[in-house]
């Protein structure tokens, strides 16, 4: 996978057209996470880069790690949406964002779990979380789509430079992707690069995933 002309170039990335964005993003700072609280990674992006939708991306990473690519990263997407980060507002105009096909936070009915929209989640992909507000449910990550998130991430580092990974959750008390199920201390040490160089080699096995 690399990054030509702003948007990633792979076999396994689908570019997606979203003509609603078109302000430039002159030098992003941060790669904002999210999850979709969807189900299917395509239709999700189908669904960002909807003219109606007053929301995008600039990519979607499916379970099974398809990328798709709505926005090219020197274009500002709508994903931050009101917050802020260090007190500057208008975070858009300083991030990427990285969707992650996931359904969020399930609820549970007896032995089973349910996300939002009904759809069941095999016990296999429920992530137990306990927290103050007691113990939690959230449909798991799979390691592939992990995997492939740090390459781009990493790929977006290199590129742009960026040195910083927050959540949707770090910029607005609204919301709570990519939420307890994201495994953070991981995801950055393999996405990450220092100013002396990367905090894993390339072609190292990320461990976690
Ligand atoms: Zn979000």
């Amino acid at each position: 996978m690399q990054i030509i002309s702003h948007l990633l170039v792979s076999p396994n990335v689908t570019r997606v057209a979203c003509p609603k964005n078109s302000t430039p993003l002159e030098r992003p700072e941060v790669i904002v996470m999210h999850y979709t609280a969807g189900g299917d990674g395509r239709d999700s992006a189908l669904y960002l880069a909807d003219k109606a939708t007053r929301a995008s991306a600039h990519v979607v990473i499916a379970r099974d790690g398809q990328v798709f690519q709505l926005v090219p990263f020197n274009v500002r997407a709508w994903h931050a949406g009101a917050g802020s980060l260090d007190g500057r507002t208008n975070v858009n105009a300083f991030s990427i964002g990285v969707e992650l096909a996931n359904s969020g936070r399930l609820v549970r009915r007896d032995d089973r779990w349910f996300a939002w929209y009904g759809q069941e989640i095999p016990r296999a992909e429920v992530h137990t979380a306990r927290g103050a507000d007691g113990v939690t449910y959230w449909h798991a990550y799979t390691p592939l789509q992990l995997r492939v998130a740090a390459r781009v991430c990493r790929l977006l580092c290199e590129r742009y430079g960026i040195r910083r990974l927050v959540g949707h959750s770090d910029i607005t008390s609204r919301k709570q992707d990519p939420g307890p199920a994201f495994p953070w201390e991981a995801f950055r040490r393999a996405a990450l690069v220092e100013d002396d160089g990367p905090v894993v080699p390339a072609d190292a096995p990320v461990m976690g995933f």
